[in-house]
């Protein structure tokens, strides 16, 4: 089960009608199993790990395992690219968060068998 502050689920949407037609990109971590903190990126989350691994190892450090947040022009599901990337986090455990066109917040992680499965969002105040 995944839960989610409402108010960080409002700022992803607003960021992400800000963004378009670009994708918005970021990440979001834990504190006590709740994602509540958002760091976002200039950049395309496909260039999570050149985008400045010491700034982003500090975060880690800091935060915990750091899960990846971007938004698509069509449904919020995991492209092609995005399942070849998921790969790259599979180390740090990292849940991709993916906003479809329709401001609908949907959580994805890998199986064993790199397929993309569904988590449940658990929206809490
Ligand atoms: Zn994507």
């Amino acid at each position: 089960m995944l839960y989610l502050k409402k108010d960080i689920i409002d700022k992803l949407t607003e960021w992400t009608l800000v963004e378009k037609p670009n994708e918005a990109a970021g990440y979001l971590f834990k504190d006590n199993s709740i994602f509540r903190r958002i760091i976002t990126s200039d950049k395309s989350i496909t260039h999570f790990y050149d985008e400045n691994p010491e700034q982003l190892l500090k975060w880690i450090e800091k935060y915990g395992s750091p899960n990846i947040f971007h938004s698509h022009p069509c449904a919020g599901i995991p492209s092609g690219t995005d399942i070849l990337y998921m790969k790259n986090t599979l180390i740090f455990n990292s849940i991709w968060f993916i906003m479809g066109n329709k401001m609908d917040l949907r959580a994805w992680k890998l199986d064993s068998n790199y397929r993309p499965i569904e988590l449940e969002v658990n929206i809490i105040d």
